[in-house]
């Protein structure tokens, strides 16, 4: 079948299916940044217009009856891999089409969903993937509102949790392991890393090996989801450590931008499919607005990532030994912290060390805030992967409500900084840091 008969039959007419955009040149496999300006999109489908326009619609036309019932079986999941065309706006649209088939690139996955926020991502998941008596096994800690949603939310729907240390050893997790499968079905393991705010790497080939040990018997293993928002897709792709499923807060460096709110879930067919129905349920995939934006900013991550990490390199080199630097938690320092089990992790995970760090001021609440009010150029705002630097303080303002005990054990302290670092120019961040350092 040809691209314009299945067009025809499908009745979709932003793109289809993108046999039209290049994977390769000859034998070259072309990279993801190239793949950015043009995968997954047909300007013949839209009166030659160079970029996707934004389809604002509620619901599409089918060219027939017998292919509105086709693409309600793909919708229904009767037939595997989503819907044949497209639908309703609630299931999808040809700018989260696009968006999807990008994002799917940078981890190699075979194929990503598109959602309304980071966290509805997690919610579709957990959701899609656990039911009453279950138990999750995650990484701690967590994005707070993750933990909360496993904790506080799941767990009136009778959902269990035990948790290992990001950090832990192959012992370790095998040992939280053996315990979950006596309280029941192990229904997903749920990491995230690195740990935010403590920047522990997980130990993904450990926890892989464990879940096949632990659960060698079982024809379905419970599969591995990991939140990638920190590093991915630049610097971390943890679907080659043996992640079956990556999730991320799009808002962060895929928007990059500060002007966003999106979340993605990457893997193979069979579990994004799984997801997909959940997501077709609720409806929390993201606008077609939101789509487009996120296919501008996917056009520049790498370039925008790149700059981000040196910069961050540049920076912590600075910070790294002032007189009124207590410790920089940077992932680039994990050698010279003579951290040997994490700076391993680092090794064999991590293709770069990021742009997100933990700067532990000299003092207390007073040091750390006087820091943050002489601040120019880095603005005072939570989140992170913006191409503007932000710094805050997680004690006293994302970490607030953690218990005193809790906070203590995580390292989150009062003379904690968090900052990441955009794409300024390098030597303006470092005189702005300098000059702050002066006010403490
Ligand atoms: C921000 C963030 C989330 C939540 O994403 P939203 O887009 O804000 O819903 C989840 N995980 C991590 C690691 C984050 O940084």
């Amino acid at each position: 079948m040809t691209d314009e008969t299945e067009a025809d039959l499908t009745g979709a007419t932003a793109r289809r299916r993108p046999k039209a955009s290049a994977e390769r040149i000859g034998d070259r496999k072309l990279k993801p940044s190239t793949m950015m300006m043009g995968y997954g999109y047909d300007p013949t489908l839209s009166e030659g217009s160079l970029k996707p326009p934004i389809f604002l619609t509620s619901t599409f036309v089918f060219p027939n009856a017998a292919a509105g019932k086709r693409h309600f079986e793909g919708v229904t999941g009767k037939r595997p891999g989503g819907a044949e065309g497209l639908v309703y706006s609630r299931f999808n649209g040809p700018n989260q089409e696009i968006l999807e088939d990008r994002l799917a690139i940078w981890e190699e996955a075979e194929d990503a969903l598109a959602f309304s926020s980071g966290m509805s991502a997690i919610a579709t998941l957990f959701l899609a993937m656990t039911k009453p008596g279950d138990t999750i096994v995650h990484s701690g800690p967590l994005y707070a509102a993750t933990e909360t949603l496993i904790a506080r939310i799941l767990g009136r729907f009778g959902v269990k949790w035990l948790d290992f240390p990001a950090g832990a050893s192959r012992e370790e997790i095998d040992a939280v392991m053996i315990e979950a499968r006596k309280t029941g079905d192990v229904a997903l393991i749920y990491l995230e890393s690195p740990a935010n705010p403590t920047n522990a790497l997980v130990d993904v080939e450990a926890v892989a090996a464990a879940r096949d040990a632990i659960f060698a018997d079982l024809t379905d293993k419970p599969p591995i989801a990991i939140d990638n928002t920190f590093l991915g897709p630049v610097w971390a792709q943890p679907l080659r450590q043996g992640a079956d499923i990556v999730v991320y807060s799009l808002t962060k460096y895929a928007g990059g931008h500060s002007d966003l709110v999106a979340g993605g879930v990457l893997g193979n067919k069979a579990h994004i499919n799984t997801i997909r129905a959940m997501r077709n349920t609720i409806g929390t995939i993201c606008d077609p607005h939101t789509a487009w934006m996120l296919l501008r900013s996917l056009e520049t991550l790498e370039l925008r990532m790149t700059r981000a990490g040196e910069n961050a390199a540049k920076v912590c080199a600075f910070l790294n030994g002032h007189p009124k630097v207590e410790k920089v938690g940077y992932l680039g320092f994990l050698e010279q912290q003579d951290d040997a089990r994490q700076a391993d992790i680092y090794r064999r995970h991590c293709i770069g060390a990021g742009s997100t760090f933990s700067l532990y001021l000299k003092g207390g609440e007073t040091e750390a805030f006087a820091f943050l009010d002489a601040l120019k150029i880095a603005k005072l705002a939570v989140s992170l992967g913006g191409t503007e630097t932000l710094a805050s303080a997680p004690a006293a303002m994302t970490h607030l409500s953690v218990p005193e005990a809790r906070k203590q054990a995580l390292g989150i302290t009062d003379n904690l900084v968090r900052i990441s670092i955009g794409v300024e120019d390098a030597d303006d961040l470092i005189a702005d840091f300098e000059e702050a350092l002066k006010a403490v």
